[in-house]
């Protein structure tokens, strides 16, 4: 006979099993819709359909049709079965299942907040319900794009009235690490939404990390790329500045590399040709972080500290440069540390 003791031991020991089959795979027919198949999205719905069984479904829809073509083409044999549809509406339907432990995931991976605020808009009036979205089985939407928290916080609202989950989940790590499935999530939820969604995102990342509530994620998003920023700007002056007075790049790097003056433009995104073999630099400033990119997420990080009333000595000169340069016909299109280029930098 089983005693409550061994029965407990045996709960005891069973336990942390039972939390590893939980993250490390989510129930079965569980539904997923995808909206957003760009540069980032595109490679992390291929994980993510590649990572799930064929029970699952994902829905998968952007208005550039030719993307959702190319994602069928690309798909890996085993996996999730990829439905396409026409309608953002018809990416986030609800599931029709009952059991309480089945969840509907809707990920969306947009460029603007302008984007997210209608695509949101148009899941919502297609009747997200809170007469059919209970406690137990709430849809929940992972919104990875990088947009400012206080539009975040608004749709959330939004989706939180019509009876869904809205976290923010923004992402480092660019289209390598989209691609590779090493992704770093920056999430933003109650800690009771935690258990729902890091093992969806473990499918197309390596590490998720829990910032805070709602909002949480973007502003920890924002804060890192504003510091990125600065730092692009001043390891390119630096390198220009050394270079002028006629010192060796590589010499430079090295020291600054071991000194105080060390971050990850210098470190590994060196804009100087020839300094680290794998940086943009090497390529004509090809791939890597837009210089549009990082100008946007400036532009964001600006706005929410002025929201918030942080003030910011150097954004003004920073945000000015970036402008001219991603117009600038040199620069246009490239890697950010282009912005050395944009300097005089010799290459
Ligand atoms: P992208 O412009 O390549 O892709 C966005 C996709 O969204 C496009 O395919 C577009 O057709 C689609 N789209 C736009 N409006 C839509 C709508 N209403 N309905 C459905 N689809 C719609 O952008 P990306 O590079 O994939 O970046 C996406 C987000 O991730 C951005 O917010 C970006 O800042 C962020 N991010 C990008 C990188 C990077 O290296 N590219 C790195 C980290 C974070």
């Amino acid at each position: 006979m089983r005693t409550a003791t061994s029965a407990l031991r045996q709960a005891r020991l069973a336990r942390p099993m039972a939390r590893r089959m939980f993250s490390s795979s989510p129930s079965r027919l569980d539904r997923y819709g995808f909206i957003g198949l760009g540069q980032m999205g595109f490679q992390m719905a291929k994980n993510l359909q590649s990572k799930l069984t064929p029970t699952d479904t994902v829905r998968v829809f952007d208005i550039n049709a030719a993307a959702v073509q190319q994602l069928k083409g690309e798909l890996a044999s085993t996996g999730a079965v990829v439905e396409s549809v026409s309608t953002v509406a018809e990416a986030a339907k609800e599931a029709t299942v009952t059991d309480f432990e089945t969840k509907d995931y809707v990920v969306t991976v947009l460029p603007e907040p302008v984007h997210v605020k209608g695509v949101y808009k148009e899941i919502v009036a297609a009747g997200l319900s809170p007469a059919t979205a209970t406690p137990s089985k709430k849809p929940i939407f992972v919104d990875c794009s990088t947009i400012d928290p206080s539009t975040s916080r608004t749709v959330a609202a939004t989706v939180a009235e019509a009876g869904g989950v809205f976290v923010d989940a923004p992402m480092s790590g660019g289209v390598v690490g989209a691609t590779a499935g090493t992704l770093t999530f920056m999430l933003g939820c109650p800690a009771s939404a935690v258990p729902a969604v890091e093992p969806l995102l473990m499918h197309m990342g390596r590490r998720v990390l829990l910032c805070g509530e709602q909002g949480a994620g973007l502003a920890a998003k924002l804060a890192n790329n504003y510091l990125l920023a600065i730092n692009n700007i001043g390891a390119a002056e630096a390198m220009n500045l050394g270079v002028q007075w006629g010192l060796d790049p590589k010499v430079l790097a090295n020291v600054i590399n071991v000194s105080t003056g060390k971050c990850w433009p210098s470190e590994v995104n060196n804009p100087v040709p020839g300094v680290v073999p794998t940086a943009p630099a090497n390529r004509d400033y090809a791939g890597g972080f837009g210089i549009a990119l990082m100008k946007k997420d400036l532009k964001l990080a600006i706005e929410a500290a002025n929201e918030a009333g942080a003030r910011l000595a150097l954004a003004e000169s920073a945000q000015n440069l970036y402008e001219t340069a991603a117009q600038d016909e040199a620069c246009k299109g490239r890697d950010f540390s282009v912005v050395y280029r944009y300097l005089g930098g010799k290459e």
